[in-house]
């Protein structure tokens, strides 16, 4: 990965003077450049150095780990979803939402494939393989912030919601935090970050002790364990009582506000019941709840809630005290939204990234240079 101190080690050794590392660093993390060649402030012959270090596997000039092979774009142009390569052939998934608010989420993946399997999750059927290295989960993020910033745009919130469970990979996890957030990259704020988990609750308490204010969603999905443990297998493993006294332990330690994401699936989970059994678990807990309406995946016998019945769901949790409020879909069109990512429905392809200013946002096509 690119840093300041190896750029600048790099310029020495090849007496290049050394505010050209910066200006790199510059060009890459704050202006969007793809490549040392699109650099416009270097000169031919240092561009072709670079390039030529690079190229041979240099990797102090590694700009990125992960190579986007393949996008799609959803109709109304809110969602682009991209496949990326790793360096052995793995390919995961990162998805860019822009909301009419001005938010401008990124939702990356953290796993290759996802062990976890939860019954209701298209990515929790392709095979795990891997966890990611730090490097490959800031680098979805450094990408689709250069994507935004070759159109003007900002990205300005992170999800770690996509393939994959971040807990299980906390120290890497940790480090890509750490990236993201450094000034010499993106430089975002920690409230602007989320991390997702689907209930690893000794993680969740050792979570609450980092010295960040990162943010913390907790998929619950269910309001019972034995409900819980039908939908989601690691509910087997940590049981509700002890989830919920590290959710206690992470509010009281960190006086911050919990996410509970709850999926609502047609007779598994929506019932007046579960709302009733929902507001009762988590009542007077700094909380808010995100009911997620479910979208379509090759899952035969789940299927979403009618819109009514989510309304009601909310309503019987908004009377109980309880802030909910119904999460906006985007991208259910590309199978990018949350739970659909299953690296499915692109064919890879060799070609890298086109600027914005050449292919402004190709519609459902594969890129080409
Ligand atoms: S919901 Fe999350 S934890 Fe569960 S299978 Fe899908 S990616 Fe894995």
């Amino acid at each position: 990965m690119l840093t300041l101190e190896n750029l600048k080690t790099f310029c020495a050794a090849h007496d290049i003077p050394a505010f050209r590392a910066k200006q790199i660093m510059q060009a890459v993390f704050q202006e969007g450049a793809e490549s040392f060649s699109d650099i416009s402030t270097l000169s031919a012959p240092l561009k072709k150095l670079l390039e030529e270090k690079a190229g041979a596997g240099a990797p102090e000039l590694q700009i990125s780990t992960v190579k986007p092979t393949a996008q799609e774009v959803s109709s109304d142009n809110s969602t682009v979803k991209i496949l990326f390569e790793l360096p052995d052939g793995a390919t995961i998934e990162g998805v860019l939402m822009r909301f009419n608010d001005g938010r401008r989420t990124v939702c990356i993946s953290s796993e290759v494939g996802c062990p976890l399997k939860c019954k209701f999750c298209a990515s929790g059927t392709l095979r795990f393989k891997r966890s990611l290295t730090w490097e490959e989960m800031a680098d979805q993020v450094m990408y689709f912030s250069r994507y935004l910033k070759r159109q003007k745009e900002e990205l300005n919130h992170v999800v770690y919601m996509g393939i994959g469970e971040p807990f299980r990979n906390y120290t890497n996890l940790m480090k890509s935090l750490q990236t993201i957030m450094d000034p010499q990259y993106i430089g975002l704020g920690a409230r602007k970050i989320t991390v997702s988990t689907a209930g690893i609750a000794d993680k969740i308490k050792q979570f609450a002790d980092e010295p960040f204010q990162v943010n913390l969603a907790l998929s619950l999905h269910a309001p019972t364990q034995e409900l819980r443990e039908k939908i989601m297998p690691i509910a087997l493993r940590f049981k509700l009582p002890e989830l919920m006294e590290a959710v206690d332990y992470y509010i009281k330690t960190t006086k911050r506000r919990i996410s509970f994401e709850y999926v609502m699936l047609k007779g598994v989970n929506d019932s007046a019941e579960c709302a009733h059994q929902l507001a009762k678990l988590i009542k007077g807990m700094l909380c808010h709840v995100n009911l997620i309406p479910y979208n379509a995946t090759d899952i035969e016998e789940m299927k979403g809630s009618e819109k009514q019945t989510i309304r009601e769901f909310q309503d019987i949790l908004n009377e109980a005290g309880i802030p909910a409020t119904t999460r906006v879909s985007l991208g259910q069109d590309i199978a990018a939204a949350c739970g659909q990512l299953a690296n499915k429905a692109q064919k890879p392809v060799t070609s890298a990234i086109p600027s914005y200013k050449n292919a402004p946002l190709l519609k459902k096509k594969l890129l080409k240079k």
